[in-house]
């Protein structure tokens, strides 16, 4: 065996980008980066928030039981999306990637955290018998946001998809209008701050009894998912599910 050929494919392979000192695998990270990752447990079966107990206090002492474990927030009111699912917890080191892809175009952390989002998106419609859906939504940007990024983080997100799975990009579902910045608002202001922000384009792929999922980075309170959910209703979509790359298990936090 060649031992020059071992250094020299070593100073060659590109570092895993989370330790930045050992060789990358597929997906972008060394295997013991790869298993530390926050990768988000299963949670509320609806909305998908990480739960820390199986049942909220107040119904512990009850003999009711809910058919799947919920959270209050779901128990309480339905969210308008079926389901949201999310490969990560939005927590070091994903979260800093994530930030370096949408604050400096980071690239190899867009391919190496979307390769994961779609290993997920895959096995959980394989395991789970779900269907796939016929359209993939992105969710999209403000105009003067997209001017300053110059791209749509879940537009990227949804094409990298599309390209592995053959499912169809809808990019102009609806526009974008300005709004209140969320950051510091409840969940419950959130939500109200949302209202209306989505105006529907008429899009002829957008015919009644579709399944379609919408893609979008980062899930908190799921404000922005239900105001666009609730645009999608209008287009009397049969299933809504909700696909991000990570959701904050904190719901106040931007
Ligand atoms: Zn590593
Ligand atoms: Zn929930």
């Amino acid at each position: 065996m060649n031992p020059y050929k071992n250094i020299v494919s070593r100073l060659l392979a590109t570092p895993c980008l989370a330790c930045l000192a050992v060789p990358a695998r597929h997906r972008g990270f060394c295997a013991a980066c790869e298993e530390e990752l926050p990768w988000q447990p299963p949670g509320c079966e609806r909305c998908g928030v990480a739960l820390t107990g199986v049942w909220p206090d107040d119904l512990s002492t009850t003999r009711f039981r809910p058919p799947a474990p919920l959270c209050s927030r779901c128990l309480h009111q339905a969210p308008v999306f079926d389901q949201c699912r999310c490969t990560f917890a939005y927590e070091p080191p994903v979260s800093d990637m994530i930030r370096r892809f949408k604050d400096n175009a980071g690239f190899a952390e867009y391919r190496a955290l979307s390769n994961c989002f779609t290993e997920h998106f895959l096995s959980f419609h394989d395991d789970h018998r779900v269907p796939l859906p016929d359209l993939l939504v992105p969710v999209p940007l403000h105009a003067s946001r997209l001017r300053a990024r110059g791209f749509n983080q879940a537009l990227l997100l949804a094409r990298r998809l599309s390209r592995q799975t053959g499912i169809p990009v809808l990019a102009d579902s609806c526009l974008r209008q300005a709004g209140t910045p969320q950051r510091g608002l409840n969940a419950e202001d959130r939500q109200h701050n949302m209202r209306g922000v989505f105006r529907p384009l008429t899009a002829p792929a957008l015919t009644p009894g579709r399944h379609l999922a919408i893609i979008d980075d980062v899930v908190t309170t799921t404000a922005t998912t239900q105001a666009m959910a609730s645009v999608m209703r209008n287009y009397a979509a049969t299933r809504i599910d909700v696909w991000a790359l990570a959701r904050s298990n904190h719901q106040t936090e931007s």
